[in-house]
């Protein structure tokens, strides 16, 4: 478009030509008024065309030679013209480029759960499991694989994506769904059947955080039931020490640069099945019955 636009332009009329009429421009030039001019101006005459030699400027020496239609046009059309053409010509190669391109997913997968689906009964029923590992979970992997490709973050490892995407304006559908995906693997693996006991170094830093054990399922009870809407209930470790926080929707402690030791999901999906709206009864169950206590100590970090 550019090159036809300078062809066009450049072209004298015919009918100028053959009656001998001398252009404004080729005046111009012809008495060195030109003021990009550095040397003195020669004029070099072609037969049906003039151009000039010593002006130094590229569009000057375009716009200067004898073209009627270009004179009528005006130098600024002529240059508003040029630079559109640029514009609509840079646009079209970008989008010719960026069709051309196949971005491919990221390969992220849901980790398989580390017991069988009925293993967390009587507290958690295998029906609940069955829907919230297998529907509610596997579609935020699913969201995120196909969310993540389309916008270039393929070769990501879903902690890279969920980081990545923390924060930024745009991306707030990547992030809730791969941080949902994050969450909830880090879920099932905080949860175990048989009730255990922290071991000697979680007991010393538990005790040292909020007093006694009993201080601390207070605290994590309070961030469950606290927890407005849809969110979770997290033991964390900031600078050393153990912390109770809630976090709402998909938010991540990670993307807070807190170290997360273990969770509770505490979205309607997790419990209403089996306790429909008696979320403190839900909260207990898992509290007295179900907390991994061996996956809190690996989260240490040292223990990993
Ligand atoms: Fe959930």
């Amino acid at each position: 478009m550019v090159i036809m636009s300078l062809l066009f332009t450049n072209r004298p009329r015919e009918d100028d030509v053959r009656d001998g009429k001398k252009p404004r421009a080729a005046e111009t030039h012809a008495e060195g008024a030109c003021p990009h001019a550095r040397k003195p101006l020669n004029v070099e005459r072609i037969p049906g065309r003039e151009t000039f030699v010593g002006c130094t400027s590229f569009f000057r020496r375009v716009t200067m030679r004898d073209n009627t239609f270009f004179n009528e046009m005006g130098r600024r059309t002529f240059v508003r013209s040029l630079i559109s053409g640029c514009v609509i010509a840079g646009t079209g190669m970008f989008g010719l480029y960026r069709d051309s391109v196949s971005y491919a997913a990221p390969e992220i997968t849901q980790p398989p759960l580390p017991y069988k689906e009925d293993a967390l009964e009587p507290y958690i029923s295998k029906k609940t499991i069955e829907f919230h590992y297998g529907k509610h979970h596997k579609a935020y992997i699913d969201k995120t694989n196909e969310l993540a490709g389309a916008a270039g973050l393929g070769s990501l490892s879903l902690d890279e994506i969920m980081k990545k995407t923390a924060g930024s304006a745009g991306q707030t559908s990547i992030f809730n769904n791969a941080a949902q995906a994050w969450n909830h693997n880090f879920y099932w693996k905080s949860m175990l059947p048989g009730a255990r006991k922290p071991d000697e170094r979680l007991t010393k830093m538990i005790d040292s955080s909020f007093g006694s054990y009993d201080n601390f399922i207070k605290e994590l009870h309070n961030a469950a039931l606290t927890q407005f809407g849809s969110g979770w209930a997290w033991l964390v470790l900031e600078q050393d020490k153990l912390k109770v926080i809630n976090t709402s929707n998909a938010d991540n402690p990670v993307v807070h640069g807190q170290v997360p030791l273990l969770t509770l999901d505490v979205w309607e999906h997790a419990y209403y099945l089996d306790y429909q709206n008696r979320r403190p009864d839900y909260v207990k169950a898992v509290t007295e019955n179900l907390l991994n206590w061996e996956f809190v100590a690996s989260n240490l970090p040292g223990n990993a």
